[in-house]
Order: structure tokens, then sequence, then C-alpha cells
């Protein structure tokens, strides 16, 4: 640290009679505890007043917490206060940062009362902005950037209005997964009895439908083709994934948008490669995936890197997109019987009348964070759905969009059916503390392992609520942790994970159960035997069948991430074709209107598979963004 006392800050203290004591120009630091650990300010101090505020380190959640960390410094050297507005969203981490920087006030000599002036509200001029693009898309998430870069891609120009102050939504904070059949890659993986009859149980089925035998047939004669090959490694295709998604979501969804998605997947996995998308050269079974297809970026940690990888085409090739953040559309515009707009308000005080010479996409996402929407709906969790429950949605996302929608006519499909997602930080739901994949064993507070960890979320789900303080603990070791640079697999350092008893830790198996409040001799005990399954691939007591890498726990030191069920996707929405055209409750189209990701239903059913819902999102964006392009009214 430097100091400089100055001649001209004592002259300043006593022309304005505050601060009272002579303040030591210089660099301070101070480390305060954000939302994800420890955010590290730099103050610079000169002649009684702060001359400069950086954020020197932190691990809060990129891009949410982007704003708080250039805003707030910028707002309180501004106005010379640490009572500045919060970031919505953002709070944690704003408050750390001003928390900081008060304890650097107070270090330099300086009375922080005296930086605690309110700053001036922003000014809100009210007015009406009306802007007109070729295509309009409503929410910045995953769906809505991917129909907005696809819509221009086809020389559209495009206009997307986003409630929040960052692009990204819940895909940015999403586990990253991926799902699309990979059949070169997926053979790195040795195919067991137990998926071989996956196959055949499926190719046995009942038909439903003739789009069901359709899909049936074709896997059957992939299937016989693969046996007379002789190969080994592990089968895929698009139709074995497009039978397990069905399956796997009780037959509910429409097997045509199903089977669509699942033949649009490796389009758009090809696609992000070319866009500068780095995938992992290995698959893995996302937490109820169901197959080990799931593709993970190797150059970004999770969801965002899908939305960077988009913002950077965007800037690369020049597409004409304009974002407007921090705007919430309320009603769509309809003139002739065509959504030909929206309208919206500001944070900046000002009504948005937004048009499209083309269509118009929804692209807002679920409500599983909307405590309401959820407990008005929810036909599967019987009621329990309420405050106690949390959720892995980021704030904001209320689905609101879905009801925007419903005004001016449009249906809606299998509103009750909510997604638990099973592996979530016990105390605030975030998806992103876990230390390894979700293959590896869960252990209840005894010690014991109580459900197949590679089943359906749903049973996941209800297996964990089962279980004393319905949670439990993922345990995984040096070698299964996905640690880099002291981070892990979503960018969070891990020492802020321990330090905030996120993560435990141990060398030993007794000393990580003494520390997590786990049974030790129990969890010795479970360890050895999956040890040991993990050796023979036999009687494992929940039918596991396959013991990856990842999964394997050959020593220690040990770690035990405690999880609980939280609220996470909603596979209701609205109801569209598989052209993405929003539909009205006679089944028709409305014209101008297309609707992709979250804010859409039919496409999962009663439950979501692990690592479907970024292709849903990206997939169904990208056609959605087209199909408007197209759209000119009548
Ligand atoms: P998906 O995965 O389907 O793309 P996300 O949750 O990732 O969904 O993104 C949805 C986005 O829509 C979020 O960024 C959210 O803030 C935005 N959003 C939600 N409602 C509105 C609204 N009424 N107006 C503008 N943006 C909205």
């Amino acid at each position: 640290m430097q100091f400089r006392s100055s001649a001209l800050s004592v002259a300043l203290c006593i022309a304005i009679a505050a601060p009272a004591v002579m303040a030591k120009d210089g660099t301070y630091t101070a480390t305060k505890l954000g939302r994800n650990g420890d955010v590290t300010v730099q103050v610079a101090i000169e002649n009684d007043r702060i001359k400069d505020v950086k954020v020197q380190s932190w691990s809060e959640t990129h891009p949410i917490a982007d704003l708080a960390g250039t805003q707030v410094p910028a707002d309180i050297v501004k106005f010379q206060t640490t009572n500045v507005d919060v970031v919505s969203g953002a709070t944690l981490s704003s408050m750390a940062i001003t928390a900081a920087v008060r304890d650097c006030i107070k270090a330099a000599g300086l009375d922080p009362s005296a930086f605690s002036k309110k700053a001036p509200k922003p000014d809100m001029a009210p007015g009406l902005v009306k802007e007109t693009g070729d295509v309009v898309v409503i929410g910045a998430g995953g769906a809505g950037v991917s129909a907005a870069v696809a819509a221009a891609q086809a020389g559209k120009n495009v206009i997307v209005i986003e409630k929040a102050h960052f692009i990204g939504g819940n895909t940015s904070v999403a586990g990253g997964g991926y799902n699309a059949a990979d059949p070169a890659l997926e053979s790195k993986h040795e195919m067991t009895a137990g998926q071989k009859k996956i196959v055949e149980d499926l190719i046995a089925d009942k038909v439903r439908s003739p789009l069901h035998q359709q899909i049936i047939d074709k896997l059957k004669t992939q299937w016989d083709a693969y046996k007379k090959s002789g190969k080994t490694g592990l089968f895929d295709s698009p139709e074995l994934h497009a039978l397990q998604t069905w399956q796997g979501g009780d037959y509910i969804a429409d097997l045509n948008l199903v089977y669509k998605l699942c033949k649009m997947a490796p389009e758009t996995q090809k696609l992000l490669a070319d866009m500068g998308l780095k995938w992992d050269d290995y698959t893995t079974q996302y937490v109820g995936a169901l197959w080990p297809r799931s593709h993970k970026a190797s150059n970004y940690n999770a969801g965002v890197g899908f939305i960077d990888t988009y913002l950077s085409v965007i800037e690369r090739e020049k597409l004409p997109v304009k974002f407007i953040l921090q705007t919430e559309a309320t009603d769509l515009i309809v003139e002739n019987g065509a959504v030909v707009g929206v309208k919206g308000h500001g944070r900046d005080g000002k009504t948005y009348e937004i048009r499209a010479n083309n269509g118009v996409v929804i692209a807002t996402g679920g409500f599983a964070g909307n405590v309401e929407m959820r407990m008005k709906y929810d036909t599967v969790w019987g009621g329990k759905l309420g405050p106690n429950v949390p959720t892995s949605n980021i704030s904001g996302i209320d689905g609101k969009g879905i009801l925007m929608a419903e005004k001016i006519g449009a249906a809606t499909i299998d509103m009750g059916l909510i997604q638990l997602l099973p592996t979530c930080d016990s105390k605030t739901g975030s998806t992103s503390t876990k230390m390894a994949s979700g293959t590896c064993i869960y252990v209840n507070k005894d010690g014991k392992r109580f459900v197949n960890e590679l089943g359906r979320r749903d049973v996941l789900a209800k297996a964990a609520l089962a279980q004393p303080d319905g949670m439990f603990f993922v345990i995984s070791c040096e070698s299964t942790n996905f640690v880099k640079d002291g981070r892990n697999m979503y960018g969070i350092r891990v020492k802020d994970l321990l330090d905030r008893k996120q993560v435990y830790s141990g060398e030993t198996l007794e000393e990580l159960a003494k520390n997590a409040g786990i049974n030790p001799a129990n969890l010795v005990k479970t360890v050895e035997a999956w040890q040991q399954f993990c050796k023979d691939l036999k009687g494992d007591p929940f039918g596991r069948f396959t013991c990856d890498a990842e999964a394997q726990l050959p020593k220690g030191p040990w770690y035990a991430t405690p999880m609980s069920p939280a609220a996470h996707h909603t596979m209701g929405g609205l109801k569209i074709n598989a052209d993405t055209q929003v539909l009205d409750k006679a089944g028709t189209p409305i014209p101008g209107l297309y609707a992709a990701g979250e804010v859409t239903g039919g496409i999962h059913g009663g439950n979501r598979l692990g690592a479907n819902a970024i292709p849903d999102v990206l997939n169904y964006g990208r056609l959605a963004g087209q199909m408007a392009a197209n759209f000119t009214a009548k």
C-alpha cells in the first residue's frame, strides 16, 4: 500500500468540515463476501476523494454480475458515495463492492458516513420511443439470441427487447450440456449390456402412433446394422434420442416436436463449432440425460458459452442485431389479425413501441422461479412448490411472456408439468456449486446411497426429497472434480465454495464425513462398495450398469457437495407447431407470432431429459428466427 499525505486534502477537509480526519492518499484494498465468494476491491483515495474503484478479483456470475462490476464502481466515483443503486439480480455482488469501498475509506482515515448520501436517481424522462425492425425478438436468453442470429443471417434487421440488464437469461447459468446423437464421438464409450437392453426395449415398445412406428422402424434398421458391424462402442442416433426423450417424458410430448428437435440437434452442434465454440472431445451423461450424449464446451464455463459464441458472431459478422436492454415487453401489437410488434416499458421511464416488418419471436423463458404461477399450475408436486422450495432460475424470468401471448388468444399446453432439478445448492438453489459430474454417487446424511444416480430427474428429485432434511451429497475426489485454475466447472472458486460450506473436503473419507455431517462408517462402506462395482460392473443395488471415468472414486482427498432439489424448468408453455408458429385455441397459427425455448410447451412432456433444454432452445430458436424472417403480413 502506498500512502501520500497532501496539504490540499487538509485544506479541503477544513473547507467542507467533513471528513474530520486527514486522509492518507493512496491505494487501498478490502475484501467482502459476494454471492459466490470473496470480492476484492481496490480503491484509490486522493485529496479526500474517491478517485478510482476497481474490482480486483471475484467469482461472481458472468454475465449476471457484469454490470455490477462496472456500474457500481463508476457510480461510487461519480457521486462520491457508497450509497449507490444496486444492480437488480446482482444485489449481493453490488453490496460486496460498496461494503469493501467503505472499508477502504476507513482504512484511508476518512469517515465512511461522509460518503453515504443517497446517490441521485437516474433521469427518468417519460416519452414514447418508436422503432421498427424486420424481426423483433422478445427475450435475450438462448432461444432469443439464437433466433436473432438466424434472422440476421437471413438478411434481416433484428431488434431484441430484453427485460434484464444483461444478455443470456437462464441459459447463461444453465449447466451447459447439449444432447445430440454423435455416434462417432460416443463410440469412445464401450456399450454395456444394460444400454443394449434400453435400445431393444424401445424397439419392442408398444406402438402409439404412425410416427412412433416410423421412428421405431428406422431405429431397428440402424440397430441391426450396428449389431452386424461387430462394433462395441456406444450406439446412438437421432431416432434413439427421440424415443428416449419421448418415453422419458411419459409419452406426453408432441412426438413430432421431439423428433424434429433430435434431428436438428447435430446440425446446430456443428454450426456452433463453425461459430467458434469448441466442444469437448468426449461426451458425458448430464443428470437425468439417460444416455452419454451430452456435449459440453471446452472453451467456456457452462451455458454462457452458447450466448458468448452467438454474441461473438454478431460482432464478427457485423450482424444487424440491436439489443434494447432493461425494457420489459408487456403487450403484443395485433393489426388485421397478425402480430406486428410489441409494446413495453423501459427502466428509463419510457414507453416503447417496436414494430416488425416481418415476424415477432417470443422467447421469454419459463416460470419455475414464479412461486405464484407454479403454485397455480403445478399438477405434479401436490401443491408443495411454495416459497420454501428454492429455484435454480435467475430473478426476473417470471413466465409473464406466456400470459402476454395468451392475452391475444394463444393456447398453452402442459402448464402443470414442472421439473425439480435434484442437484442444486441446498441453500440457494444454484446449479453452479457442484464439484463433479452428476454421475458420481449421491449419499444421504446417513452415508448411504438411495437411488440410481443415472435415472430420470423426477425420480431423483422425489428420492432426494425423501432423505433426511430433503438433501444429499454428491461424493467426488480430485480425479472426478472438473477444476481448472482453482475454479469448478461453473467458474466458481473452490476456496470460496469450501469457505462457505457449499462444498466439504477431507483427506480421508472419515474426515470428510466429520466435516460434512455424514455417518463416517457408512460413508466408508458405501464408497468401498462403489469402488468394487466400478471394477466388476456387477450387482449395483440400485441398478447402475456403467461407471465412467468421471464417476470412479479411486482415492482422496475427498469432496462432498450438499444438494437439494430446486424448481428448475417448466415443461409447459405456449403451444407451437413444428414451424414454431404459436397456435390459438383452435389450433390455427397466429400470423406473425413465433415462439421458441422454455416459453413453449409440448416438447418435453412430463419430465425433461437433462441436457435436452439447450438443444431445444437453440434449435427451435434458430428455426423461429428463420421463420420470422420469412413472414410477411398480408
Ligand atoms: P430460454 O432458455 O428459453 O432462451 P431464458 O430463460 O434463457 O429462456 O431467457 C429468457 C429471457 O427473456 C431472459 O433474459 C428474460 O429476462 C427475458 N424476458 C422474460 N420476460 C420478458 C419480457 N416480458 N420482456 C422482455 N424480456 C423478457
